[in-house]
């Protein structure tokens, strides 16, 4: 029988954490945190029509556990965490959290991926609370096929969502736009917003990851919308905002926002891929592809930063830089993932 683990608290607990050295590899620097398998949304592509049984709140970390967790990752080299879900803002007591995340030493950017819906009531709280920049995922501006993009939310709440996000001084304010065949005349509606807003909407490519949710939905390469959009403007390719990613952007000339590409399919990033992801329920995964065999559970070594320190740079010393031709693992949606 293995012994029981010793819990590392207080003043022990800090000193632990400070003899933990940023062991991890500079190019790994960016964690995504789950804070919910849970969404108020049931996105056709993120969940299968009976949705996903979500985990017993004793199966998802506290966010004690969540903070733990991070404060050690942080120590070991990761500098930017986005917090994500499920939809990050159904979890109560978020913005508390945020503040205490904010606060870690050697964090030096924190962000959040939403679906907005929840925004007009909490982005002022998250602002004041240390939050510098969010993602709003909204992958149609027309009502009716927004509906059935999300099996019944309303388009408003999402944009109501974006215009709290401005309100609250978020800065940049991305939106996400996964697009599939048959999409492709929503360009221009996101065009005319980045005219309008200081807005970068991203046009993400749809990942396989689950073939039965797949069923009925092809991905629209990157490069076919990029054409699409040269030829009807005079696009630039321009930096993108602040928050390093596998992006690429371009502007209308005039607007005020960006379009950008990420185009994890056609032109895969594996090599230039610098993250990790955190489960909701505490497993870590050091790629999107990773199978449940090789996640690793990181809620028994939580209180003993070293240890998890040491865990965590063995698994990130495993990680690959070059999956992309292998079958995704269909044992999580992307909603119990975090995308
Ligand atoms: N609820 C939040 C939201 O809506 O942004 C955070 C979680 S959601 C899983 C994060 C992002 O993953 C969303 O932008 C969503 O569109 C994207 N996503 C989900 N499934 C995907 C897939 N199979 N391929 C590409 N992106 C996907």
């Amino acid at each position: 029988m293995s012994a029981a683990p010793t819990r590392v608290t207080g003043r022990d607990r800090r000193a632990t954490l400070e003899a933990v050295s940023a062991s991890l590899p500079s190019r790994v620097d960016y964690l995504r945190l789950s804070v919910t398998d849970r969404c108020n949304l049931r996105c056709v592509y993120c969940m299968p029509p009976q949705g996903v049984a979500p985990r017993r709140h004793d199966e998802i970390l506290s966010y004690e556990e969540l903070l733990a967790f991070a404060e050690t990752a942080v120590a070991s080299g990761i500098s930017k965490v986005r917090v994500t879900g499920g939809e990050p803002l159904v979890r109560k007591g978020l913005v508390d959290f945020i503040a205490r995340l904010a606060a870690l030493d050697g964090l030096t950017d924190l962000s959040l991926t939403s679906n907005g819906i929840l925004l007009p009531r909490y982005a002022a709280g998250l602002r004041a609370a240390g939050l510098r920049r969010v993602n709003v995922s909204i992958d149609s501006l027309d009502a009716r096929r927004y509906g059935e993009l999300t099996r019944g939310a309303r388009l408003a709440d999402a944009l109501a969502g974006l215009d709290a996000a401005f309100a609250a001084g978020f800065s940049p304010v991305k939106v996400n736009a996964v697009l599939f065949s048959g999409c492709e005349d929503e360009v221009e509606g996101f065009v005319d917003l980045t005219r309008r807003r200081d807005v970068h909407v991203r046009f993400i490519e749809y990942m396989p990851l689950d073939r039965q949710v797949a069923a009925g939905h092809t991905l629209v390469p990157a490069g076919l919308i990029l054409e699409r959009l040269r030829r009807d403007h005079a696009v630039e390719p321009v930096a993108g905002p602040f928050g390093l990613g596998p992006a690429r952007y371009y502007r209308v000339p005039g607007a005020l926002g960006t379009i950008g590409f990420i185009a994890g399919v056609s032109d895969h990033f594996c090599d230039r891929c610098n993250r990790l992801r955190l489960t909701a329920d505490g497993r870590l995964k050091t790629c999107l592809f990773s199978a449940a065999e090789s996640e690793l559970d990181v809620r028994p070594l939580i209180e003993r930063p070293d240890e998890l320190a040491r865990a965590l740079a063995a698994a990130v010393a495993g990680k690959r830089f070059d999956r992309t031709t292998e079958a995704p693992d269909a044992g999580r949606a992307m909603s119990q993932i975090g995308g």
